[in-house]
């Protein structure tokens, strides 16, 4: 996988999972061992990774199961922690930090990366459209792809 344009540093990371931990604490919930490895595991690809990529980094002694990732990982993207990239099967850790509001991935077709777009402001007119037209969105998840910088170079 080529490296993204922004990638997080150790200290990043350290912060991420703090933030996480505060994220878990404020909605009544804990981040376990096996959700803060999955987290930790998201943090240092470099792009969108499926579930199946995560199982062997997960567990060298083969207990872990499809399953308890998949919970790890819906658990994750119920919180804000992480993206489902629907388009791609895939998940990729929060880059905004904890965003359970609105978010657009920029997905490059050609290296596979997906840079988070913090969208909050550019979507407000959607949610007023919609709004107007008697729509309350709570969410919105847009993946746009195309060729990132790096790429187009
Ligand atoms: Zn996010
Ligand atoms: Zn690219």
């Amino acid at each position: 996988m080529i490296p993204m344009s922004h990638r997080h540093g150790a200290h990043d990371r350290a912060a991420q999972i703090a933030e996480a931990e505060k994220r878990c604490a404020a909605a009544g919930e804990s981040l376990t061992p096996l959700r803060r490895r999955v987290l930790e595991l998201l943090l240092d690809q470099h792009g969108p990774a499926k579930a199946y990529d995560l199982l062997p980094l997960l567990d060298a002694e083969k207990t872990a199961k499809p399953p308890t990732i998949y919970r790890a990982l819906d658990f994750l993207v119920r919180l804000g922690l992480a993206h489902r990239i629907e388009s791609l099967n895939a998940f990729v850790a929060c880059g905004v930090g904890a965003c359970a509001r609105s978010t657009i991935f920029l997905i490059c077709e050609k290296c596979g990366g997906a840079e988070e777009f913090d969208a909050g402001h550019a979507l407000v007119d959607l949610t007023d459209a919609a709004s107007k037209d008697g729509f309350a969105i709570h969410r919105t998840m847009i993946e746009a792809s195309g060729l990132c910088s790096t790429c187009q170079a």
